[in-house]
């Protein structure tokens, strides 16, 4: 299959400690050969973007500070970002947005901090990698008051209803679909919204280790998702937009690399 690029790897989680590498070269074999490492607070933005500039041109990482994480912020944790991201291998800011499901942030400090990194991408004038549950209407409002910021924003592993990847596309934003949409139970209303999202607007990512799809013939041994299921999950997607594989996987690519400029 094309080229494929994993937008969400949290690479740095530890049930990837001991076999980064074998992973990175699995994922290879089938077809992925680019990913960015998500970075969800300070440190882990830093040590992403540390293991990601010993492979440049395959690995890449964010810089930002996770909704759940948004409480542990304070007066230099803007700035600790920007000097994370100056690195060669940050192509984003983020993971970064509103997450009212669990709440492990009062919602005005998300939306506070949430808000900060908008503007610091602002400044930087990179693309943003976002992070919404439970938090539409709020995610919205708060992209709505930045003028030209949707363009440069993907809505990262998006699980919402058909209307709001409507309203997300019509803000100009991209949207991240994960291994949620091969879940025939709790996916089956993104199987339905990923209708509304154009071809040229969709990117795709495992989250690894987390979201394992649930829909293979012969279920894995390790209940670990890794990259090397991105083209298990292109061909949900496909299959749920009634489209070719192979030539969404090329779309799909296109925006990737034009998006974060890789
Ligand atoms: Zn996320």
């Amino acid at each position: 299959m094309e080229n494929l690029i994993d937008i969400g790897l949290n690479l740095m989680h530890s049930s990837f400690r001991k076999d980064k590498e074998e992973i990175i070269e699995e994922a290879k074999k089938v077809g992925v050969n680019q990913f960015i490492i998500t970075g969800t607070n300070v440190h882990s933005s830093q040590i992403a973007a540390e293991y990601a500039s010993k492979y440049p041109g395959t690995l890449f990482s964010t810089s930002g500070v996770h909704p759940h994480d948004a409480k542990t912020c304070n007066g230099h944790t803007i700035h600790e970002l920007e000097k994370t991201a100056k690195n060669k291998s940050v192509v984003a800011i983020g993971e970064c947005g509103l997450d009212y499901n669990r709440n492990f942030s009062p919602q005005d400090i998300q939306r506070k901090w949430f808000e900060a990194q908008v503007e610091l991408a602002e400044t930087l004038n990179m693309p943003l990698f976002l992070h919404e549950r439970e938090a539409h209407e709020d995610l919205f409002k708060i992209l709505k008051k930045h003028d030209g910021i949707s363009e440069k924003a993907v809505v990262h592993c998006f699980t919402g209803t058909k209307q709001e990847a409507q309203n997300y596309i019509d803000l100009g934003c991209y949207i991240g679909v994960t291994g949620w949409i091969c879940d025939m139970k709790r996916g089956r209303g993104l199987q339905e919204a990923v209708s509304v999202i154009p071809p040229e607007k969709l990117m795709i990512e495992t989250d690894a280790p987390f979201l394992i799809p649930k829909n293979f013939d012969k279920k894995p041994k390790k209940n670990r998702n890794e990259p090397k299921y991105l083209p298990h999950i292109l061909e949900t997607i496909a299959t749920c937009m009634g489209l070719d594989a192979e030539e969404l996987a090329v779309q799909v690519t296109k925006n990737t690399k034009e998006f974060f400029k890789i």
